[in-house]
């Protein structure tokens, strides 16, 4: 085309280039090694996925856009600024179809359908039709050394970036509003930052063009870069490979950079040999540090592994363990039945129903009876346990006189305790013990248990129990060391359940109430039982606002099992069970 070129514009531009060509260089280069960078470096960590790609694209294109403005800032021929010029508009809308395109499928994790994508080419295709017309460059000013641009062109792709940006923040804002709450988070982040890039794009561009004015345009160069720089930090963060690695080394190269850059500046030798050095040292350093961080990155994604391997076996345990509850659970409840039916018939028998029963016969069915009973009480326990470990235990507060309930424990003992020839003595208080707010049934049955308990281990000697009314003791949380001592405080009523039996040694205390723990030398009494009767007693007590624990002065010096209730339960106790 015959434009008004001139070949020696070396007049014009000495009149027009009086800026300092040192910053014009500076922030155009450094711009177009960082954008370069950024897009590299996200790519080569994830060159499979489609927004890395696409971002990496967008970087190129950008480099491509700051280098043509270099020349154009920089070159005394006409026709070289004219040539580059021409592809400002073709670079600026493929800079915009992009950023469309990362945000699609940043947002959606999906390629762009058809349709948006025949809506994007339809539009731009008029600005590659007219990118080599008189409608994209009119002319060259000898006045401004500068092409002139055709207005219409400019405009259209100035609307056509207006049009994107906007259909981008649609996009956006849409897609926020229907997302999940950890995703909201990204598609603001990312959606600022594309908002951002575009704008810095186009306030710079708008304005420089408007204006006449270039300068703005350093500015706008630098904060496109920060915020090319963002979207590539969030693709990298939500596509969860090490950020850390990746900053280290974009550390590295960009202060590499920065100080090789200086070799461009400095004249002297003297200068140039100490930035030399300079550079080398910053590599080998920042060799050593990607190198350190890279080895703790590997460290951290084994850890990561790892953790994620035993929170699937965890998972899977858990599941195991919830099955098993529930196995438990159906069988006791299929097993309880058939146990209180032989238990009824039993009772019946022994009482003469079906006819008279001989001694012999009495005493057989009398065994009978008794290991039906240690069968229902282990049925109860398993229960029990299954109950409290799905928190189907449900407890039922009423004001209950703790007396009452141990008198009650100690006259159905008593007989038994008369069987083995052990005494079992009730220590009633001559104080008033006040009524407390409980569920008294489980209540009862945990001080049963610790009266059965000292029963079964007691081989001489016999068991006291007692109720005193005191305040909260201290204890020490040691001695049931894998149970979180809450504390109680104030006046508490309390059970003591004494015998002059086997004892606990120190060693054992603490993990009497866990699940199925039984003494080490029970099988030397040779006594039935399930190591569940104090853990489902421990959680029952605690449910019921109160501790439960164990004393002994050790092997052979009996045992104490104390539980204290507080007079004042507590408010939220009131409210979860009232
Ligand atoms: P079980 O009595 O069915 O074994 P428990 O949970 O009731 O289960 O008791 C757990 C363990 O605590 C018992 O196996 C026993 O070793 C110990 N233990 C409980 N009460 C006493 C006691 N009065 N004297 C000595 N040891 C006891």
């Amino acid at each position: 085309m015959n434009f008004n070129l001139i070949e020696n514009s070396a007049s014009c531009f000495a009149l027009v280039k009086t800026y300092p060509l040192d910053m014009v260089y500076y922030s155009h280069i450094i711009t177009v090694i960082s954008s370069l960078m950024i897009g590299f470096f996200v790519f080569i960590k994830n060159k499979n996925s489609l927004m890395s790609r696409i971002l990496f694209l967008m970087s190129v294109v950008f480099a491509f856009w700051i280098l043509f403005s270099l020349i154009t800032w920089t070159s005394y021929s006409s026709m070289i600024i004219m040539f580059v010029w021409y592809f400002f508009g073709i670079l600026t809308g493929l800079l915009f179809i992009l950023s469309f395109y990362l945000t699609n499928v940043f947002i959606t994790k999906e390629d762009v359908s058809f349709s948006k994508k025949a809506i994007l080419g339809t539009l731009f295709l008029p600005l590659i039709l007219l990118t080599p017309t008189r409608f994209n460059l009119v002319n060259f000013s000898n006045v401004d050394c500068e092409a002139v641009e055709g207005k219409l062109f400019t405009d259209y792709y100035y609307y056509f970036g207006l049009f994107i940006s906007l259909w981008i923040l649609w996009i956006i804002i849409s897609k926020y509003r229907k997302a999940e709450k950890e995703v909201k988070k990204q598609i603001l982040f990312f959606g600022i930052g594309v908002e951002l890039f575009l704008f810095a794009f186009f306030v710079t561009g708008l304005l420089s063009s408007l204006t006449g004015e270039y300068t703005s345009e350093f500015y706008g160069l630098f904060g496109m870069v920060i915020f090319m720089g963002f979207l590539a930090y969030l693709i990298v963060k939500y596509k969860a490979f090490d950020i850390k690695l990746l900053g280290t080394q974009a550390l590295v190269i960009a202060s590499a950079s920065l100080i090789g850059a200086l070799l461009f500046y400095v004249n002297d030798i003297g200068g140039k040999i100490l930035i030399g050095i300079n550079l080398l040292i910053s590599l080998i350093l920042g060799w050593f540090l990607i190198r350190s961080v890279k080895l703790e990155v590997q460290r951290k994604e084994e850890l990561q592994l790892m953790s994620g391997k035993l929170s699937e076996a965890n998972d899977q345990l858990r599941k195991l363990d919830n099955s098993k509850s529930e196995f438990i659970s159906i069988a006791s409840h299929q097993l309880r039945t058939p146990l209180t039916a032989i238990k009824g018939f039993i009772s019946l028998l022994l009482e003469g129903s079906y006819g008279k029963v001989d001694p012999k016969q009495q005493d057989v069915l009398n065994k009978v009876y008794t290991s039906n009973e240690r069968l229902v009480n282990l049925v109860e326990d398993l229960l029990n346990v299954s109950r409290m470990e799905s928190g189907r235990m449900e407890f039922k507060f009423a004001p209950w006189d703790v007396n009452s309930i141990c008198q009650e424990v100690a006259d159905t003992f008593i007989p038994r305790a008369k069987d083995l020839g052990l005494y079992l003595e009730y220590k009633k208080t001559e104080e008033h013990i006040p009524e407390v707010m409980i569920d008294g049934t489980k209540v009862r049955e945990v001080v049963s248990n610790m009266v059965d308990n000292a029963l079964k281990y007691t081989p001489k000697g016999g068991v006291t129990l007692k109720v005193e009314l005191g305040e909260a003791s201290r204890y020490t949380p040691a001695k049931n060391a894998e149970v979180e001592d809450k504390g109680i405080a104030g006046a508490v009523v309390r059970v003591i359940v004494a015998d002059t039996g086997i004892g606990v040694p120190q060693t054992e205390l603490p993990y009497l109430f866990a699940k199925f723990s039984r003494g080490k030398d029970i099988s030397r009494l040779n006594t039935g039982g399930t190591g569940l009767g104090l853990y489902v007693g421990r959680s029952m007590i605690e449910n019921n606002g109160g501790r439960i624990w164990a004393e002994s002065d050790g092997e052979g010096q009996g045992s104490r099992f104390i539980i204290e209730i507080p007079v004042q339960q507590t408010k939220e106790l009131m409210e979860r069970w009232g």
